[in-house]
């Protein structure tokens, strides 16, 4: 600008009333005289902008001034120049090449007209326009920058949106981005990105570039076009079309880029030069990243925080100018609940921890102060109350920084867990020292040195255990002390161990007296990262005791074992369902097959079901206080003839009392049985014998009856008087008698049979009648009166109604006896006896009761022995007793006499048996 220029300027700007003088203006080259006339018409024109002005219209002269300016382009010129002056007056002239020549001036007299001076503004009107422009540019990145600082942090992506937008459309850029670094890998973000809506979408916001905007130079803009085909990246990115690049530098070198898409730069002397895009990346970048690095560093502290917390840790200063111990607040928080400050001074923040550990930590401080040792050290907080466990906490401490920047900084941490877990596990650790030292244990590695394993290490109890150091065990003096006959198997035990990683195995050793000990070794092969073997950790546990005792149970149960097999009793266990476990070879013998076969056989398959069922019942009677039981079982073996077994069983019970097996020993009691059996017949048919006589009589009496009925109707027929009802009645006579000697030579068929092996249930009123019918006449025969009232009970008895019977034929026939011999003696005398019975409770009783005058009481207690008999030799077989008290007592019953004052009173006494 020129010097008139700027007197110019000031005074337009200023205002000032004077103009300054034409003088100060000539000379410069771009004022503009023109001298008009009167009415306004240029006479004359100087001034270096004289050539270019051309006079609107052609032609007349001289013109007016109107005719030289833009048409329009000033306010109304009217009147004369005399009219004009005094005032500042705008014009625009057409200068040439149809440029516009802005001009201002003023009018002033002159003495041939008016001289119109006048100055090109053209760059004054631009300067002006361009501040204008820049304060709005300003004032928009300014508001821009404050709405960004100051908004709500969660409102920063739509806030930033809206500067985008704002800047694009200010600027009239029809898409904008900004991108961000990225803490990642992903390294380049895009923040933000805006597109003016009928613009095609370059970005999105969210979208990673990557890392390629890293290698562009960040100093300046960088225009982006199809034609620079060197980084088709970047062409790419901003879709072939113009762009511009913008960086925003921090510290650290570019932190943000403001993408402009389908932007041309424009060239110099524009409205908005590519440097003004630097100002304007910045101030929307500056903000944001400040924003964002303070939301950083605010999440950091409150992670750090949270941390602290979450590990009870925190920092502590020393200020060396107050002198007092400065707590972070929570650590301040746990080791001073009761106190808001958290400042202490030295012997308050000693006086937090355990008085046994001040001395430390005092100490450990003043070299921190004095020396700048690094403080590292755990203390215990001191507990009044001596609350368990302790509170541990491991204090460092540093010096940082020199001279006047020196701090003493450091951290608290709260390591209780792990520092009480540290003396629970070196308490454990005593513990188990203490324990393998007192035990039979001796724990030992053995280093694996090329293939053979080493002795390197024995656990202290190897002395008091063997009387042996490491030395007596190392090298080959190891192997010679194992007893000779193992040796080969401690070699496969070593063998085993390199090979499989473990090994179990029981060996001798001899120790330094000289004696052996069982010893069970357990080792395992300990691999490096390779899977090489390092070495091999064991234990030896001196069984030697266990060995020995379970060697005496071995040969205990060998013994009993060969008890058990070379008994001549059948021994057993079997389960509560009646499957063998076991059976020794007698038992096996019998079976006729080998003792491998018998478990798994059932019991039960050789028990008829009313024998299971005893079976069971009996099985369920066994407690552990009354665990053994014995009874006679009959089994019906296949193909065999019935067994009788006598069967002890003895129940194994667990702790809760549950039966878990049973063992039982048998005796095989089938001869017994047998020779019973056949016992009881003999007297059966000794008793049949007795009756012989007897049951003469009985038959004899129809026969007599028979014949004297037949020689009656014979002597009718001889005489030829024979009527028909005669015959009738006599033939009816001998039909009736023909029965009763058929009914008599019945019962004697039924009598005289075998019993069947298994009880029934029948009526004991049966057997009375029975009995009855076969000597009921003959003794009313002998004179003996049959009292037989009252046998009306209907119970049912289990039993042999057989046997039942010949022990009321026995009873009868000793009565009978009796009373005969009585009558030997007294002619007047009325034998009887009288047959009653009873239902008492769960019991029936029958009654035998003579008048022969009883038994005499010193023998009472004998007559049920067997052959006891007080008969004449051939008449008494002393059998009939002993054998119908066995019958009873087979019965569960009893078979008891008393004397009444007229004779013997038998009592047969029967349980009852409910027909459920
Ligand atoms: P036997 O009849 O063969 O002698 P028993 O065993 O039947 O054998 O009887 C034993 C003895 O008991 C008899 O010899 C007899 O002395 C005595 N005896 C049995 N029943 C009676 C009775 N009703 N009255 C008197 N004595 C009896």
């Amino acid at each position: 600008m020129t010097q008139g220029q700027r007197l110019l300027a000031r005074w337009l700007s200023r205002n000032e009333p004077e103009p300054p003088p034409v003088a100060a203006l000539l000379p410069t080259g771009n004022a503009l005289q023109l001298l008009l006339d009167d009415r306004g018409r240029v006479v004359q024109i100087h001034g270096a902008l004289n050539h270019g002005l051309t006079p609107v219209k052609e032609g007349a002269e001289p013109k007016l001034l109107l005719d030289y300016l833009m048409p329009g382009s000033t306010q109304a010129l009217e009147g004369t120049p005399a009219q004009w002056t005094g005032q500042m007056i705008d014009l625009d002239f057409r200068g040439a090449d149809q440029q516009v020549l802005r001009t201002r001036g003023w009018v002033q007299p002159q003495a041939e007209g008016w001289l119109l001076q006048v100055i090109d503004i053209s760059d004054l009107q631009r300067d002006s326009q361009q501040a204008r422009v820049n304060a709005h540019n300003s004032d928009l990145i300014h508001s821009i920058g404050q709405q960004l600082r100051q908004c709500d942090m969660a409102r920063l992506p739509a806030v930033m949106l809206e500067a985008l937008q704002q800047v694009a459309e200010h600027w009239r850029v029809p898409g904008m981005a900004l991108a961000l670094r990225t803490d990642t890998h992903l390294g380049w973000r895009l923040y933000s990105a805006y597109h003016a809506f009928d613009t095609p979408q370059l970005w999105t916001t969210g979208q990673t570039l990557g890392t390629a905007l890293d290698g562009l130079n960040e100093c300046a803009p960088i225009p982006v076009s199809a034609k620079q085909a060197d980084n088709q990246w970047l062409i790419s990115l901003f879709g072939n079309a113009e762009g511009l690049l913008v960086p925003f530098r921090d510290q650290s070198g570019a932190s943000a880029w403001l993408l402009l898409g389908f932007y041309s730069a424009p060239s110099g002397g524009a409205q908005t030069s590519v440097r003004d895009w630097l100002q304007v990346c910045a101030t929307i970048a500056g903000p944001l990243q400040d924003r964002l690095r303070a939301q950083h560093y605010e999440q950091q502290r409150e992670r750090m925080e949270a941390l602290q917390g979450l590990l009870g840790t925190g920092w502590w200063e020393w200020l060396q100018t107050t002198r007092q111990m400065q707590l972070a607040p929570q650590l301040s928080a746990s080791l001073l609940p009761a106190l808001e400050s958290v400042s202490l001074s030295r012997e308050a923040w000693l006086a937090l921890f355990h008085p046994a550990d001040r001395d430390e930590i005092s100490s450990g401080f003043t070299a921190l102060l004095e020396q700048g040792t690094p403080l590292l050290l755990c203390a215990r907080v001191h507990q009044p109350q001596g609350t368990e466990p302790a509170q541990w906490y491991r204090i460092q401490g540093q010096v940082l920084g020199k001279g006047a920047g020196r701090r003493i900084v450091g951290f608290m941490l709260d390591v209780s867990d792990i520092k009480n877990q540290q003396l629970q596990a070196a308490a454990a650790q005593a513990r188990l020292g203490n324990v393998i030292a007192r035990s039979p244990a001796v724990i030992y590695v053995q280093r694996y040195v090329e293939g053979a394993l080493v002795p390197e290490f024995f656990s202290e109890s190897l002395q008091p255990l063997l009387g042996l150091g490491l030395d007596d065990c190392s090298g080959s003096a190891l192997i010679e002390r194992i007893h000779p006959d193992d040796r080969e198997h401690y070699l496969e035990r070593t063998r085993q161990l390199l090979r499989e990683g473990s090994a179990r195995g029981r060996y001798r050793l001899r120790d330094q007296q000289g004696n052996y000990h069982w010893l069970l070794d357990e080792a395992k092969l300990l691999r490096d990262d390779l899977g090489l073997p390092v070495e091999a950790v064991g234990l030896w546990l001196d069984v030697t005791e266990a060995t020995e005792v379970a060697e005496r149970v071995r040969h205990s149960e060998e013994r009993y074992r060969i008890l058990v097999e070379d008994s001549p009793a059948m021994i057993c266990r079997y389960l509560p369902d009646l499957t063998l476990t076991f059976g020794n070879r007698p038992l096996a013998n019998y079976l006729e097959c080998a003792p491998e076969q018998l478990p798994g056989i059932n019991l039960a398959s050789w028990l008829s079901q009313e024998q299971h069922e005893a079976f069971l019942q009996r099985m369920a009677s066994l407690t552990p206080e009354l665990p053994v039981s014995t009874a006679e079982i009959s089994l019906q073996l296949p193909g065999r003839e019935h067994a009788w077994w006598v069967w002890s069983d003895r129940g194994i019970f667990d702790g809760q009392g549950q039966l878990l097996e049973i063992q039982a020993v048998a005796r095989d009691n089938t001869e017994v049985r047998r020779s019973q059996q056949q016992l009881t017949h003999g007297a059966k048919m000794a008793t049949l014998g007795e009756m012989a006589t007897g049951l003469a009589h009985e038959i004899n009496q129809p026969l007599n009856v028979m014949r004297m009925a037949i020689v009656n109707v014979l002597k009718r027929l001889s005489n030829g008087d024979v009527q028909i009802d005669y015959l009738q009645e006599k033939l009816t006579r001998i039909d009736a008698q023909i029965q009763r000697a058929a009914r008599v030579v019945d019962h004697m068929r039924v009598f005289g049979r075998r019993s069947e092996i298994e009880q029934q249930l029948f009526n004991p009123a049966q057997s009375l009648e029975g009995t009855l019918a076969l000597l009921g006449e003959g003794l009313r025969g002998k004179g003996v009166e049959i009292r037989s009232d009252g046998l009306n009970c209907s119970v049912h008895v289990r039993g042999h109604t057989d046997q039942l019977e010949q022990v009321l034929i026995n009873l009868l026939v000793n009565a009978r006896d009796a009373l005969l011999s009585k009558c030997e003696t007294d002619r007047d005398f009325k034998p009887w006896i009288a047959l009653s019975s009873e239902r008492a409770g769960n019991c029936v009783r029958l009654w035998v009761q003579d008048n022969g005058g009883g038994i005499d009481p010193r023998l009472l207690e004998r007559i049920f022995e067997p052959f006891f008999t007080t008969k004449p030799v051939g008449v008494g077989t002393g059998l009939g007793l002993s054998v119908s008290y066995g019958i009873i007592d087979n019965m569960g019953g009893r078979l008891s006499v008393s004397n009444t004052e007229h004779g013997a009173r038998f009592c047969v006494e029967l349980p009852v048996v409910d027909e459920g």
